[in-house]
C-alpha cells in the first residue's frame, strides 16, 4: 500500500540511556539536547514524516524560539531529509473563535522560512448546527486556500496542501471541487477527527469520484488507523495519526499493538507515585510489594514455564492491589499479556533491547517506548509486514482471555 503517514510531534522522545533495573535517568542529562525521537531510536524511521501545528509551538514559547533561532524544522526535530515536515495550523484550538488568528501571509511566511516540506492553507473547522455559521466557515476556509495558491509564490520551496471542510458528505465534495478548480494537486480533510469510520467513508465515497488520477489525499487526525487501507482504495495517499503511541499509556487495556491486536500493559506504577496518589498507603509495604513485582516479571522474562507465569501474575496483582480491588478483566489481560509474550515476538529495536520492560505500565522511559513500538509495528503494517502471534495454547488461556480484536 503506497501511503504516507504522519506523526503529530508532541515533544515525544525518551531518554536512550534509561536504566530500567535502577530506573534511573542518565546523569546530567538535558532531555531536549539528549533525549531522543522515535526516528533517532530506530534505524529507520517509523513514519514518512511529522506533522508540526503551529498553535502546538505558539504554546511553547521555547519550543518556538529554539526552532527560529535554528531556521530548520528538520534541523529541529533532527530529521533526515528524506523525511517530511507538513505544517498546518492547529484548528483544534482556535475552532470556538471566530476566525483563525492567523493570516494567510504569515503562514506562507512561516513555511517557507522554516523549510516545511508541505504547508496546509488556513482552515476554520465548522463544529456548528446553523446553517448559515457552518456556510459562512466554509467558505472562509475556501477563500483563505485561494489567497495561500495565490501568496504561494515561485521561491516557495514547499507543496501547498488546500484544506476542505464540511459537516456532510455533500458539503465535503462541493469544497474538494472548489480546491480542484483553483488548482490544488494536494488536499486534506479536516474535521474528521470525531466521526465514526463509517461517516469517513461515506465522505470518502463522495469525494472520490471529484479526485483527479494524480489528486494527493490527506486525512488529518485517524483514530483508528487499522482501517487506512479502506480509506486509501478510496482516494486517500496519506494521513496522520497519533492513535497507536498515545494508546500505550492513555489507553485502560490496549496499550502494546502487535499488528491490530492488541495487549494490556502489566501496571507497576512507581511506589512513592502510588503513595502519593492513594493516602492510608503504606510506603514501606508498597515499595516492598513493587519490587517483589518488578523482580518476579523479570525472572519470568529469563524462564517462560508456567510457575514462572504463576508467580509473576500474582505478585503484580498483590501490588496492584494495594491501591483497590483489581477487576476480573484486568487479572484476565495481565494472564493473555503474559501468557502470549508478544513483546518476545517483536523485531523492533526497543523490544528487542528491553524486552518486558517495554509491556510494563510505569513512568515516561517504559510508557513512551511502547509507543513508539506501536507506531512502528503501524509503518510495518502499511508495508504489508503483519506480525503475527504463535495460536496460544488452549490450556493456559482463560476463558475471558480472549484475543482482544478491534
Ligand atoms: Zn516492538
Amino acid at each position: 500500500m503506497s501511503i504516507s503517514y504522519f506523526i503529530p510531534d508532541w515533544d515525544d522522545r525518551v531518554d536512550p540511556g534509561y536504566d530500567f533495573l535502577t530506573d534511573k535517568h542518565t546523569p546530567g542529562r538535558n532531555p531536549y539536547r539528549d533525549d531522543s525521537y522515535a526516528h533517532e531510536i530506530y534505524p529507520r524511521p517509523p513514519y514518512d514524516g511529522v506533522l508540526l501545528s503551529r498553535a502546538v509551538l505558539d504554546n511553547n514559547s521555547k519550543k518556538l524560539n529554539d526552532l527560529i533561532k535554528l531556521g530548520s524544522v528538520h534541523t529541529y526535530l533532527r530529521l533526515p531529509k528524506t523525511h517530511k515536515v507538513l505544517g498546518d495550523c492547529g484548528a483544534f484550538s482556535y475552532w470556538e473563535k471566530d476566525v483563525p488568528p492567523y493570516t494567510t501571509h504569515d503562514m506562507v511566511d512561516f513555511y517557507h522560512s522554516l523549510g516545511f516540506d508541505y504547508g496546509v492553507s488556513v482552515d476554520h473547522l465548522i463544529f456548528a448546527h446553523d446553517d448559515a455559521e457552518r456556510r459562512r466557515r466554509q467558505e472562509l476556509t475556501l477563500s483563505n486556500a485561494e489567497d495561500f495558491l495565490a501568496e504561494h509564490s515561485k521561491e516557495c520551496q514547499f507543496i501547498p496542501i488546500g484544506v476542505a471542510q464540511g459537516w456532510s458528505p455533500e458539503s465535503y465534495r462541493d469544497s474538494v471541487k472548489k480546491l480542484l478548480q483553483i488548482g490544488y494537486g494536494y488536499i486534506a480533510l479536516g474535521g474528521l477527527v470525531r466521526s465514526t469510520t463509517e461517516q469517513i467513508i461515506q465522505i470518502l465515497q463522495e469525494v472520490k469520484p471529484e479526485l483527479r488520477s494524480d489528486t494527493e489525499l490527506h486525512l488529518f487526525g485517524v483514530n483508528r488507523p487499522e482501517h487506512i487501507e479502506t480509506f486509501a482504495t478510496l482516494g486517500v495517499t496519506s494521513f496522520d495519526s497519533a492513535s497507536r503511541l498515545r494508546r500505550a499509556w492513555m489507553d485502560g487495556r490496549r496499550n502494546y499493538f502487535l499488528g491490530n491486536t492488541a495487549f494490556s500493559a502489566i501496571r507497576v506504577p512507581e511506589a512513592q507515585r502510588l503513595a502519593k496518589k492513594n493516602d492510608g498507603i503504606d510506603i514501606g509495604e508498597a515499595l516492598r510489594l513493587e519490587k517483589i513485582a518488578l523482580s518476579a516479571l523479570r525472572a519470568y522474562e529469563e524462564n517462560s514455564d508456567a510457575s514462572y507465569l504463576e508467580q509473576a501474575l500474582t505478585a503484580v496483582l498483590a501490588y496492584d492491589e494495594l491501591a483497590g480491588e483489581v477487576t476480573d478483566r484486568t487479572r484476565n489481560d495481565y494472564r493473555e499479556t503474559l501468557v502470549r509474550r508478544p513483546w518476545a515476538y517483536c523485531e523492533c529495536a526497543i523490544c528487542k533491547k528491553i524486552n518486558i520492560e517495554v509491556i510494563i505500565f510505569r513512568g515516561n522511559n517504559r510508557n513512551r517506548r511502547r509507543g513508539f513500538h506501536n507506531t512502528w509495528q503501524l509503518y510495518e503494517q502499511l508495508h504489508g509486514h503483519v506480525q503475527e502471534l504463535p495460536s496460544p495454547l488452549d490450556a493456559s488461556l482463560s476463558d475471558a482471555g480472549q484475543m482482544t480484536l478491534l
